[in-house]
């Protein structure tokens, strides 16, 4: 079998030390299945490629990335950072990434791990069993708007954003959301606020075409973002996939991640363009950064997400998932999801060390 090449960036922060467990745990997964080879690159993005090249991302980096089979990514940014000229800051790195790449379909799955749901804010009976996917919009909206800047305007200080969207965009997000559905229960729900913005209007119809034309056989609804904000606290199961814009997904899918226990577990996959890219959806958690107490399982995750979307691996994706949810079941806990007297803390290191012991025995259970 052929081998395949992954780009991997870590990034900045905890996101070096959540990326070598689960590259660790790729070998696990490699040795163990006995087949496909990973071969991996490291290259730099966000402020470690700044330090290096005074640029968020080089065209050397860039161009390393388009040639992979997939990219890992850490986590990018910092408080260091924070002063720099927006175009120079390390999240411009990994916007320009995933617009370079085409990657406009952000698949962020939000799934409670039943060891876990005392670790979620909310009462047992309304997170047990939760298994919603948010497909957010990657790279539109808000985020890439024109015109945009900070300028003076008569004399006043005025910062600009704009909302636009066209029909292809959202036409294509909106199939990669019912496609999806297909294969869960059948239902989509798109989010947007179609009461006051103009694109939300445009947003609101072409998701009803999509579906009406071409995914009959799935049941779409639709929510405005603000009661969508609310039903996430109040009634989360109601959910099962869900689509919206750049930024009310963004927004969205961090309060869903709480509702699963942790922001630290949750993994993502950017899909759409060639070259699909696996990324956590926390960010670099300056406040823990090199202490060794990061969850790494969120990023681990993510590697089971690029094997079952990028490389038609889901037997081994799912050896890690199964294995993550044995960890947790034997009681082990990074410090965001221990709760006193419950379970045993572990750093960043063993959670990745209990993982590889776990992908090992599960993948014997063939
Ligand atoms: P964050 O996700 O980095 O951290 C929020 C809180 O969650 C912090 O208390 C942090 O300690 C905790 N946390 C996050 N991941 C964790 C993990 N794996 N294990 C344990 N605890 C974890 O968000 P922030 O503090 O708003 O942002 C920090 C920096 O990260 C900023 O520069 C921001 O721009 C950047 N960021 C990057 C990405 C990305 O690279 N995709 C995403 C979000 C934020």
């Amino acid at each position: 079998m052929a081998s395949k090449k992954i780009c991997v960036f870590p990034g900045d922060g905890i996101g070096p030390e959540v990326m070598r467990e689960a590259l660790a745990v790729l070998r696990t997964v490699e040795t163990v299945s006995g087949g496909r080879r990973f071969e991996t690159e490291e290259a730099l993005v966000g402020g470690a490629s700044y330090e290096a090249h005074g640029t968020p991302m080089t065209p050397d980096a860039l161009a390393l990335a388009k040639a992979s089979d997939a990219l890992l990514l850490g986590a990018v940014g910092g408080p260091k950072w924070d002063v720099l000229p927006f175009d120079l800051r390390p999240e411009r790195g990994l916007l320009g990434l995933r617009r370079e790449l085409g990657l406009f379909a952000n698949l962020r799955p939000a799934v409670v791990f039943a060891p876990l749901i005392d670790a979620s804010p909310l009462r047992r009976e309304l997170v047990e069993g939760i298994d919603l996917m948010v497909v957010r919009e990657l790279t539109g909206g808000i985020y890439f708007g024109e015109p945009r800047g900070e300028s003076v305007i008569d004399g006043v200080e005025t910062g600009i954003n704009t909302e636009i969207y066209t029909r292809p965009e959202i036409e294509r997000v909106a199939r990669v959301a019912f496609d999806l559905a297909r294969k869960r229960t059948r239902r989509v729900t798109s989010v947007d606020k179609f009461n006051v913005l103009e694109s939300s209007v445009l947003w609101h119809r072409v998701v009803s075409e999509v579906g009406a034309k071409e995914y009959p056989d799935v049941e779409l609804s639709h929510m405005l973002v603000d009661n969508c904000a609310m039903q996430l606290i109040r009634n989360p199961r109601q959910f099962d996939v869900m689509v919206t814009t750049n930024l009310f997904g963004d927004i969205l899918t961090d309060e869903a991640s709480m509702i699963t226990g942790s922001i630290g577990m949750l993994p993502s996959a950017s899909i759409g363009g060639k070259v699909g890219l696996y990324e956590p959806i926390h960010g670099s958690a300056p406040d823990i950064a090199g202490k060794g107490v990061a969850n790494p399982l969120a990023m681990v995750l993510s590697v089971a997400m690029m094997l079952k979307y990028s490389f038609d691996m889901p037997v081994e994706a799912a050896w890690i998932e199964k294995a993550v949810a044995r960890v947790l079941a034997d009681g082990y806990r990074t410090g965001d999801i221990y709760r006193e007297g419950e379970g045993k803390k572990v750093g960043t290191t063993e959670m990745g060390d209990r993982v590889r012991d776990a992908v090992q025995k599960t993948s014997l259970e063939r």
